[in-house]
């Protein structure tokens, strides 16, 4: 990645907190956004994606489920949104045959949970998401923004 043009720090408490933050985020995306979202396990990265889909106007019958063991979901939205999840890649190596790589180009938006597995690989613009968990129900999500285009997206959840 190169320098950070910026970061947005946030305390969420509960999951709607942090679903709502998705979707502001979601209804400012463009295409071609690589979203990295890394942290924990049970520490919000789905819920948000959740969001993020609600906010690129998934049909709300379509439930956001994490894709750990398929490894990529997609979602028909406003743009097309393809949700990942390295948590059980064995070998970074191996992603080629996840079809990643397809689908990480200027028509979609890519939300990559454990993407910090595969960092190198990764487009050098786009937005990193850093969840932690503070307490049961209390998540610090920290986002940075990469390049100009993630830096416009987080002007807009500032506004
Ligand atoms: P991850 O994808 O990071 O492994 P999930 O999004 O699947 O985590 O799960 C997060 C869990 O934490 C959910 O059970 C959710 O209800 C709970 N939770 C509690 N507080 C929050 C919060 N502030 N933000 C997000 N999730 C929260
Ligand atoms: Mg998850």
């Amino acid at each position: 990645m190169e320098q950070p043009s910026d970061t947005y720090e946030i305390i969420t408490r509960g999951p709607e907190q942090t679903r709502a933050l998705g979707r502001q985020t979601g209804e400012a995306l463009t295409r071609g956004m690589v979203l990295s979202l890394e942290g924990d396990l049970g520490c919000g990265k789905t819920v948000f994606v959740q969001g993020l889909a609600i906010g690129l106007s998934v049909p709300e019958a379509i439930y956001v489920t994490s894709p750990s063991y398929a490894l990529i979901h997609e979602y028909p939205g406003r743009i097309p949104l393809f949700h990942v999840d390295l948590y059980r890649i064995e070998d970074p190596a191996g992603i080629d045959d996840l079809g990643l790589y397809d689908v990480l180009n200027e028509d979609n938006v890519v939300a990559i949970e454990w993407a910090e597995r595969i960092q190198e690989a990764l487009p050098p613009e786009g937005m990193v998401i850093r969840f932690a968990m503070v307490s049961d129900d209390t998540r610090k999500i920290s986002m940075t923004a990469y390049g100009l285009q993630a830096a416009n997206v987080l002007r807009t959840l500032r506004e």
